[in-house]
């Protein structure tokens, strides 16, 4: 089995809604750095006050402040992990394969016009960070997490002003990385628009164990 996997692929492709199901079924733990840095401007810390204006505006924070963050988290790991977000610049790339040796990359697939329906329809958890889409992913019960019962909310950078910066962003840097890691021979892909969530983690699945 794969153990230690980065996800790629653009913001909106489904890469938290996967990764929440492997922690779930397949005893995974996920660092999502956009979680983290969510956490940390909500928490008012030195970090999240560095990272909340890039945030908003839909670009990346700073290499090194992402990097150190990442060092310590990696650090302490322990069994299968995912990384979701991280790495997004070829720097960050380096900096990951100086600390550990990933397994693979595995890349969700997805045409831009479906993500942009997707971000713009997607509700979150703020506690327990479980994500909803109200099209195809809805709550039982309208605005309330079905895991831990927390109102949902839509975060900023989700709104559509945002969401088009995110993806230029997205293809200018972080797309290289499908290169970088196909170089290296630990690219997979996925499309992640053909099926049912259930459907595309099934072929995750298979992916992972094989
Ligand atoms: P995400 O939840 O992964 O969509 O991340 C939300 C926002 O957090 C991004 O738009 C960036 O501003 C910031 N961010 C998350 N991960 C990284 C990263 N690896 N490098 C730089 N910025 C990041």
């Amino acid at each position: 089995m794969k153990t230690k996997i980065v996800l790629l692929g653009p913001p909106g492709a489904g890469k938290g809604t996967q990764a929440e199901i492997l922690c779930d079924r397949l005893g995974f733990v996920s660092l999502s750095t956009g979680d983290m840095l969510r956490e940390a401007v909500r928490n008012g810390t030195e970090l999240g006050k560095k990272a909340k204006e890039y945030m908003d505006a839909g670009g990346l924070v700073p290499n090194d402040v992402i990097i150190g963050m990442m060092k310590e988290k990696i650090d302490g790991l322990d069994g299968a992990f995912l990384l979701d977000g991280f790495p997004r610049t070829i720097e960050q790339a380096d900096a990951l394969g100086e600390i550990i040796d990933v397994d693979m990359a595995l890349n969700i697939d997805v045409p831009d016009e479906i993500l942009v329906q997707r971000l713009t329809q997607r509700r979150s958890c703020p506690d327990c960070k479980a994500v909803y889409n109200l099209s195809n992913k809805p709550p039982k019960k309208e605005g309330i997490c079905d895991k831990c019962g927390a109102q949902l909310y839509q975060r900023d950078d989700d709104k559509e002003e945002t969401v088009k910066n995110r993806l230029d962003v997205y293809r200018k840097n972080t797309f290289p990385l499908i290169d970088y890691y196909q170089k290296k021979g630990k690219l997979v892909t996925v499309k992640g628009d053909e099926g049912s969530i259930e459907d595309i983690f099934k072929k995750i699945e298979g992916i992972v164990k094989n």
